[in-house]
């Protein structure tokens, strides 16, 4: 592995100073489970993606660690990890869907280290992404090697030039939850809602979300769901001890007499993004939810588009959006 400059500022200001000296050749190191583990010991580097000489920790920032309950909602620092999330009495009371979209990441060990942060902000899974042989568009280089090549887990949903699936499980629970992403960088703080947070490659191939390279995520904002609100989470994996999603359903919804009244359906593994299924929820709106729910959830099959290998995924994300909403009305 390539050898890097290790700083560990006291508070996020020390930190941003750090990114901006080093431009796109810094990067933040959450628990370092993808960024030092993955990106850089097998070498995923490309013109559009330097490898980094100055790593950021931010364990060494205690304002970016802690879960807050209040009135409004619930804050999670950006340096809290799955494991505290999944352990946390207030997470588990209001939004057990992030609980158990969270402990369906990875393995224990991985959750005890890994962090939302870095779990928001991970780089995709795409095999050629993650060879140091394939200099494809995403790390800067000018082909897609999915397209005539194995993509049996790739996107069939949203692929413009590149085809990765979002990889993070808490991001697709989180914008069904309706969450924001504090974000600090050299002009101060804003908050970005997760409707507005990830960005396709027809957007920017380079990245997966808004973030500029000297900017970091501070915290996570979940709102209070509306009284009585359903929350269900599903995910399918190949490997059953620990993988990421062929597809997975998160959907959080308010019922009256049967009938969904509102919320969302959002599902990961399936496209570039966490994808919200707008189509599916303008289907069942206002409708009785178990005499409508095969019909809508079928609706996805008018958006998909899938690959040479991958037409299997349309007939498993029509099942588990039935199945998770469904779940959701038990
Ligand atoms: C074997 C294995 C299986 C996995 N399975 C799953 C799975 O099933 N589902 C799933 O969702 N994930 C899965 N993951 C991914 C894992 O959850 C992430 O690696 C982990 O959550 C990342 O957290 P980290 O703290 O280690 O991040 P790091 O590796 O430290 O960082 C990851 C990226 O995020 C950036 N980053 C970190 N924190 C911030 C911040 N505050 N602001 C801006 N950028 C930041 C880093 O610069 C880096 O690019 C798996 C990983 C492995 C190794
Ligand atoms: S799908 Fe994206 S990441 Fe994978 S080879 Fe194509 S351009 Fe690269």
């Amino acid at each position: 592995m390539k050898s890097f400059e290790l700083y560990e500022p006291k508070n996020v200001q020390e930190a941003l100073v750090v990114l901006k000296t080093h431009g796109n050749k810094a990067r933040a190191l959450a628990g370092g489970s993808d960024l030092v583990a993955g990106v850089m010991k097998d070498w995923v580097e490309g013109t559009g993606m330097p490898m980094p000489d100055a790593l950021v920790d931010l364990s060494t920032i205690p304002q970016l660690k802690g879960i807050k309950a209040d009135a409004r909602g619930i804050t999670i620092g950006a340096m809290t990890t799955l494991t505290d999330i999944i352990e946390n009495k207030e997470v588990i009371a209001r939004i057990p869907l992030l609980k158990d979209a969270a402990h369906s990441v990875a393995s224990q060990l991985i959750r005890n280290y890994g962090t939302l942060g870095g779990n928001l902000n991970q780089r995709p899974r795409c095999w050629f992404f993650r060879g140091k042989d394939f200099d494809c568009f995403k790390k800067g280089g000018d082909f897609c090697y999915s397209v005539s090549g194995d993509n049996r887990y790739h996107a069939i949903i949203g692929g413009e030039g590149c085809y990765i699936v979002h990889p993070s499980d808490t991001a697709t629970a989180l914008l069904a939850l309706n969450a924001s992403a504090k974000i600090a960088g050299p002009a101060g703080e804003r908050t970005v809602a997760f409707d507005n947070l990830f960005v396709g490659p027809g957007v920017n191939i380079l990245a997966e979300n808004v973030l500029k390279p000297e900017e970091l995520m501070t915290e996570i904002f979940i709102p209070n769901p509306a009284p009585g609100t359903r929350q269900a989470w599903t995910k399918l994996k190949n490997r059953q001890v620990y993988d990421f999603a062929v597809c997975a359903v998160a959907t959080a919804f308010t019922v009256e007499n049967g009938t969904w009244k509102d919320g969302r359906i959002v599902m990961g593994g399936v496209a570039p993004v966490p994808y919200r299924a707008l189509v599916v929820e303008n289907a069942i709106k206002g409708k009785d939810i178990k005499a409508a729910i095969k019909q809508a959830s079928a609706a996805i099959r008018t958006v998909a588009r899938p690959m040479s290998m991958n037409a299997y995924k349309v007939d498993i994300a029509a099942n588990m959006l039935e199945r998770t909403i469904l779940a959701g009305l038990a």
